[in-house]
């Protein structure tokens, strides 16, 4: 493992995917040997799989990722990645693999959160494999960054200044920057994202007391003052609860301020914010079985199960031994 294959995966990949197409119109004759079923090409170095050597099966699923063309050879691929982290993991992760097959499945993903949670399980195995998502987020914030203006804008929106809060949003490259940090914002607990907050805004300064919370009506002795109905005196949308929170872990993220939000950063952390990475549920998520480990017959098969142990101590029985039978009659 001196040179990181799975770095070339990807790569790998791709090339192969656009190989076949080519192939075909240039060389019409005979099929190549790659031709033949992936089981068989590789069937050898199936056969010789054991479960003690997980680095065995990370090095077939990367190259039978990169020699995939079709889907048989893809799940194959699949296969030999959840099951070099599976047992990787049960050694105790000694080969090292676990964090390598998490990220080479993380590849073969087209996107979305699966991949964004491999790509988490696998800093969650080994950090120095993925970079840190905060090393990638936007630089120190200034009066001009998307996300200083962001942070204003939730900060108006909340206390109900949707006027001031639309002429910021109508600034160049603010709308774009709220919209960019969509998935941020829904993730760290606002459903309803910016198109909820950009809603907010067009629905206030209150329509009744126009945002200054009290209303007046004209009658004898200077007439009357009283508070808004409309708004109660607290402009501004009723925040459902932990709403506040999100809005504040935001602007502490966006900010970067020195109080960083633990939970912020958590849930922003390599794009895959509040997923689990929970190392047991990968095999289900690929639809494979941890515990069949050995290619038998064109199939994954369970090892043998180990004869049954003697209780320690006892000295191993005489070859004339007969197994206890219980008396008959008992039970
Ligand atoms: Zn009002």
């Amino acid at each position: 493992m001196k040179r990181p294959r799975y770095v070339l995966t990807p790569i790998c990949v791709l090339v192969i995917a656009c190989l076949p197409a080519a192939a075909r119109s240039s060389q019409p004759t005979a099929p190549p040997p790659a031709a033949a079923p992936v089981t068989e090409r590789f069937l050898d170095r199936l056969e010789r799989l054991t479960p003690a050597d997980p680095i065995s099966y990370f090095r077939l699923g990367e190259e039978v990722a990169d020699a995939a063309a079709d889907p048989a050879s893809m799940a194959l691929a699949r296969e030999l990645l959840v099951l070099a982290f599976h047992l990787d993991l049960a050694a105790g992760g000694q080969a090292g693999v676990a964090a390598p097959a998490c990220l080479a499945l993380a590849e073969a993903q087209r996107g979305g959160r699966d991949r964004a949670w491999l790509l988490a399980l696998a800093k969650t195995l080994d950090p120095r494999r993925v970079a840190p998502e905060w090393l990638t987020r936007p630089v120190a914030p200034t009066a001009d960054s998307a996300a200083y203006q962001v942070a204003m804008f939730l900060g108006l929106v909340r206390s109900g200044d949707g006027a001031q809060a639309r002429q910021l949003l109508a600034r160049p490259g603010v709308r774009e920057g709220l919209y960019a940090y969509n998935r941020v914002l829904r993730e760290l607990g606002l459903p309803g994202g910016a198109e909820a907050l950009e809603r907010e805004a067009g629905r206030w300064p209150c329509p009744e007391c126009a945002g200054a919370r009290i209303v007046r009506r004209p009658g004898p002795g200077g007439g009357e003052v009283r508070l808004c109905s409309n708004c109660r005196g607290d402009p501004g949308p009723r925040l459902a609860p932990g709403e506040l929170e999100a809005h504040l872990r935001f602007e502490s993220w966006a900010l970067q301020g020195v109080q960083r939000s633990w939970a912020a950063q958590a849930a922003v952390d390599a794009g895959a914010p509040l997923l689990d990475p929970d190392p047991a549920s990968v095999a289900p998520a690929f639809g494979v079985d941890p515990s069949r480990t050995l290619w038998r017959n064109g199939a994954w098969t369970s090892p043998q199960p180990a004869a049954p142990s003697l209780p320690q101590g006892d000295p191993a029985p005489p070859a004339s031994a007969a197994p206890a039978i219980p008396p008959s009659g008992s039970g």
